[in-house]
């Protein structure tokens, strides 16, 4: 299948079976999710009567450079025809944000004569940090809706797929930024090395390039199958992305863990023509971890799909013995993991009532395959469930905080990643 995605405007290789990186045939699974709906696709009341496109979500990983990946994928057309995802609807990204323009700003010495691009800069959510500190920042995003909001906030955005053609557009125009960075946007890049390359054209001379993706081996040990989603065609671990970045001739020099979607890593790449930058010693010792974890050994991943099938078998027993009891289960979130977990386990309204989520564009609503419906949150207030399933995991201590009201009735919180969980 030929795709486009949201952030390149070429084509991808339409090459199926062939890795995204280096092209050598895909024959080994990391997890077969089944047959799924796209997971942003949220559909609107009129449509829940027509057919629905469901897709293979099949995770592989190259046998030569270890990148798991997804062997077909949709059109970034189809997927991102009507783009729900604003990043300001959560107050701990937020925060995770502007900390790290804080630390950027100090660390890079930025000042008004600087400048910052972010690739896949969403509704501003970032950006809007370094302009109200006064450094000029541009941000490059491909869904219009989205960008519309940046531009409310203040963040001048310019409404492009990113990769080496708008990387050359850019620089023909004066840009030339010290910091290129970009959040969660690697993993749904069809055409990797075109989007790389574009981060080398781009960048200044001495300049950084930082990049933030849940990390696989988090994503493996945590068992955070739902983190595989069709909109996601690429998952890396520290390993892949050296190979990646370096081939490109951007070599990592460092990387930080982190809290976010799970366990995400943030990694730091600059020219190699630039002299002086050793590997941090935090960097040799992750990428130690992975080896001494057999993360470039097929091995590794042979072990995760049974892992997954039990995670299923748990999920749905917990969920029948409550029904059986006669309880409420009510969600909360409709991010897009949640799609992958509702669907690969088959839990729709006989199980979950509704779910409730802070942004309004999914409001009235309902998910895509499961057809469960969207509300607002109050509407969880009104109902008094027993229990409340969380689907977006990661941020269950800022939704459990939010929601601290619901032990007034003996209301109690389900986790189901990475094993289930009943929280008081
Ligand atoms: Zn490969």
């Amino acid at each position: 299948m030929v795709a486009r995605s949201r952030f390149s405007d070429r084509l991808a290789p339409a090459a199926a079976g062939r890795c995204r990186f280096c092209g050598a045939a895909l024959e080994h699974t990391v997890v077969d999710l089944g047959m799924s709906p796209l997971c942003e696709s949220f559909l609107p009341a009129d449509q829940i009567n027509s057919m629905e496109p469901f897709y293979p979500l099949h995770a592989w990983v190259c046998g030569q450079c270890f990148l798991v990946q997804l062997e077909e994928y949709v059109g970034g057309e189809a997927i991102f025809s009507d783009y729900a995802y604003f990043s300001s609807f959560s107050d701990s990204w937020l925060d995770h944000s502007r900390r790290y323009v804080e630390q950027m700003i100090d660390a890079l010495g930025l000042t008004s004569r600087s400048e910052v691009i972010e690739v896949a800069s969403n509704d501003g959510y970032l950006l809007q940090y370094f302009v109200q500190r006064g450094i000029p920042a541009l941000g490059v995003e491909p869904a219009a809706n989205v960008a519309a909001a940046a531009e409310a906030r203040g963040v001048p955005t310019v409404v492009k797929f990113f990769g080496r053609a708008t990387a050359r557009e850019l620089v023909a125009a004066g840009h030339r930024p010290e910091l290129v960075l970009g959040n969660n946007v690697l993993a749904q890049v069809p055409d990797l090395n075109d989007f790389v390359a574009g981060l080398k054209i781009l960048l200044a001379p001495g300049g950084v390039v930082t990049i933030e993706f849940p990390h696989l081996l988090r994503t493996i040990e945590g068992n955070q199958f739902d983190q595989f989603y069709h909109e996601h065609f690429s998952y890396f671990s520290l390993c892949t992305a050296e190979r990646i970045f370096a081939g490109h001739g951007l070599p990592l020099f460092d990387v930080e863990e982190l809290p976010t979607h799970g366990g995400s890593i943030r990694i730091y790449a600059a020219h190699a023509e630039d002299r002086g930058r050793e590997p941090s010693a935090r960097l040799l010792e992750l990428r130690g971890r992975e080896e001494g974890a057999g993360i470039n050994t097929l091995a590794y991943y042979a072990q995760f799909e049974e892992r997954v099938r039990e995670t299923k078998r748990k999920v749905l027993a917990f969920l029948i013995e409550a029904k059986r009891d006669g309880k409420r289960i009510v969600g909360y979130g409709a991010p897009g993991k949640g799609n992958t977990l509702l669907n690969y386990c088959g839990i729709r309204t006989d199980f979950i009532d509704f779910t409730v989520d802070r942004n309004h564009h999914k409001h009235g609503k309902f998910l895509p395959g499961t057809h469960i419906p969207i509300f607002p949150p109050e509407r969880l207030m009104e109902a008094r469930p027993d229990y409340v399933f969380i689907l977006p995991w990661n941020l269950k201590t800022e939704i459990m905080q939010q929601l601290a009201g619901i032990r007034a009735w003996g209301g109690q919180f389900v986790v189901p990643i990475p094993e289930l969980t009943v929280c008081q």
